[in-house]
């Protein structure tokens, strides 16, 4: 057995580039942003991105994206929308980030249509738009059942057209920060192994968000791991509402040692499936839901089927492989094929006929909905450092609406464009003492970890971590469970420091800098948990079953000097008028409308 290198003080090289605005991260949301600051003349930006252009964690957005477009319901309006979105944030989004994406969402869906997105359409060639669940009106605009794909290649085309530069397959792995001012970012070329300084005054982090810290996920391994919320922590900014994850009730629940199978863990098995007539039944044959939700069926919202799908397995009436059984074989095949074509041509593939037998299913970690702590404009407490996108916090609140983050992207991004093409100041310069202090230090550091002989596999410890967050701080949560939570990531944390890691082009090493990463998610996410002693949205406590009105808070997380993570909690502001209005007005949440 052997260590990790001494870290050495020889000098280490590496390139440097001067940008004024660097973009961390290329899905929707940095490429909205980019094309805001490109469209009011902010030259001088560069866009990177840890996979190739096009190529982000976006394409595998399928439903839709919500905006008050009134295609079908002319009654519909920003307000109402905003109303729909607290209802399910249940009541701690920050109502004023609501509105700045709803007020938006008619004009970015107008303006992605002319930038080319492949929208379906009604037969008068408007913008066709279909219920979501928990949505008053058809509000939910659609590119087939790739809309993510469909609108992010339309960003891309816009990008292009306005030479907004891009850089592929660069990881970043720290912010320059003194903690009041952002400086620039460091990391390598993935392709190369180069290491590289970006001086930039202003950094904006859309590096997406951590639901993939979980073993049952419906995002791609390498993606959604944390990134952008442990960069910005480290950096400086607060994180906020880290304990709200939403579990969606039906991925693919399989047998993790059958090749075949194991990649297809937690994938989603659409809700369509259920809004078809498919029916839930435990391993008893039991339809199950009759005795949690003998109105809405499994047709009640989203955190409350993977409650009742949680429940079932753990008090033993679970499948083989941790899950239930999904039944639409009632259905013929016609049919099935017909309306759920992929699921159909999917299960087929893997040998399952779901017009003769159930699938198994199993609540997945789907979206986190917090994330870096910012004010009206995307703006963290650290100057110069933005978040946007899936890697902010705010406008989900305890549970997503279906549709919004998709809406969130091209918001924050065009709002924090016009704030930073208001004030650009030209490229950053990241003054000596933080080269010597905390950029040089840190490229040792990496060296080391490169072709380090260690002890633990990085693939078994990412192992681990993601299956203590799904014992510890899953759908149902109690503090001692959280406790022992804390105490088997710290000795994740233990065994990440000796880790057998290839060379910096390697696979190892890009999930070496994930670890790390995905442990300060995770920490946030199960300090959060312990701290919040009721239960809202998708945080369900087994020792706190009630929703609290005294914790209409916020909590948020920030790195201490000494002692590590420290939390404190905000109370929420209130609704404008309009939006007051609308909740007043007690628009009808229905379920049962999933298309
Ligand atoms: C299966 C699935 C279906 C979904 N369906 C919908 C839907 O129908 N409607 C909806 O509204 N939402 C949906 N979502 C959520 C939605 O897709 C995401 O919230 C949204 O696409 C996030 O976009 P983003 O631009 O913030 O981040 P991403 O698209 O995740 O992009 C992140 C970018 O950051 C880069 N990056 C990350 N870390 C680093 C690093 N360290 N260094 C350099 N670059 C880095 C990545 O390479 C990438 O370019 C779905 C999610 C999943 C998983």
């Amino acid at each position: 057995m052997s260590e990790r290198q001494p870290i050495d003080a020889e000098p280490v090289e590496y390139d440097c580039e001067d940008v004024s605005v660097l973009v961390v991260g290329a899905g929707a949301a940095g490429a909205r942003a980019a094309i805001e600051l490109a469209q009011r003349g902010v030259d001088d930006v560069l866009v990177l991105g840890k996979r190739g252009h096009g190529d982000a964690h976006t394409t595998w957005a399928r439903g839709g994206i919500n905006g008050a477009l009134g295609t079908h319901d002319p009654e519909d309006s920003p307000a109402i929308h905003a109303a729909d979105t607290l209802n399910e944030g249940h009541f701690v989004n920050d109502p004023a980030k609501v509105e700045t994406v709803t007020e938006q969402m008619p004009e970015r869906l107008r303006e992605l249509d002319e930038w080319g997105m492949a929208y379906s359409r009604t037969e008068d060639g408007e913008i066709d738009q279909r219920f979501f669940g928990a949505q008053s009106f058809r509000r939910t605009a659609f590119a087939g059942d790739h809309t993510g794909e469909s609108m992010l290649n339309a960003l891309v085309d816009r990008a292009q057209e306005l030479s907004v530069p891009y850089r592929e397959n660069v990881m970043i792995t720290k912010l320059v920060s003194d903690g009041d001012a952002v400086h620039g970012a460091v990391g390598f070329d993935m392709d190369t192994g180069e290491f590289v300084l970006f001086n930039a005054g202003t950094v904006v982090l859309a590096a997406g968000g951590h639901a993939a810290i979980y073993n049952r996920h419906t995002s791609r391994d390498d993606e959604n791991n944390g990134d952008g919320a442990a960069l910005a922590y480290d950096a400086g900014a607060s994180l906020m509402d880290m304990e709200f994850i939403q579990f969606h009730p039906t991925g693919m629940a399989v047998d993790e040692d059958d090749p075949e199978w194991e990649p297809w863990s937690g994938r989603l098995v659409t809700e369509a499936v259920r809004g078809e007539g498919g029916r839930l039944f435990n391993a008893e044959g039991e339809r199950f839901m009759e005795r949690y939700s003998p109105d809405q069926m499994e047709l009640d919202a989203r955190d409350v089927v993977a409650r009742a799908i949680a429940q079932e397995v753990a008090e033993g009436r679970g499948t083989e492989n941790g899950g239930v059984y999904l039944d639409i074989s009632h259905r013929d095949a016609e049919f099935i094929e017909e309306r759920l074509p992929r699921m159909y041509e999917r299960f087929d593939d893997l040998g399952v006929d779901m017009a003769e037998e159930p699938v198994e299913v199993a609540p997945t970690s789907h979206y986190g909905m917090g994330g870096v702590a910012v004010d009206d404009h995307g703006e963290t407490d650290v100057d110069g450092l933005f978040a946007i996108g899936e890697t902010m916090a705010g406008v989900h609140g305890a549970n997503r609406l279906g549709g919004n983050s998709l809406a969130e992207t091209v918001a924050y991004g065009v709002v924090a464009g016009e704030r930073i093409a208001d004030r650009a100041d030209g490229p950053g310069t990241v003054p000596d003492d933080l080269r010597e202090s905390l950029v040089e230090p840190h490229f040792r550091e990496l060296r080391a970890m490169a072709n380090n002989d260690g002890e633990h596999d990085v693939g078994a410890v990412l192992a681990d971590l993601r299956e203590l967050m799904w014992e510890h701080a899953g759908i149902l949560r109690d503090e001692a469970s959280l406790r022992e939570g804390l105490d088997r990531l710290a000795a994740v944390r233990d065994r990440a420091t000796d880790l057998d890691v290839g060379p910096v082009t390697s696979e190892t090493f890009e999930f070496a800098v994930d670890l790390g990463f995905m442990t300060v998610a995770a920490e946030a996410v199960l300090r959060g948990a312990l701290e919040r002693e009721e239960s809202r949205g998708a945080h369900f406590r087994t020792d706190y079953p009630d929703v609290d009105g005294d914790w209409r808070r916020n909590v948020h997380f920030d790195a201490a000097d000494v002692g590590g993570m420290r939390l404190r909690t905000e109370p929420v502001d209130e609704p404008s008028e309009a939006v007051q209005a609308a909740l007043d007005e007690g628009h009808e949440l229905d379920y049962h409308q999933l298309e």
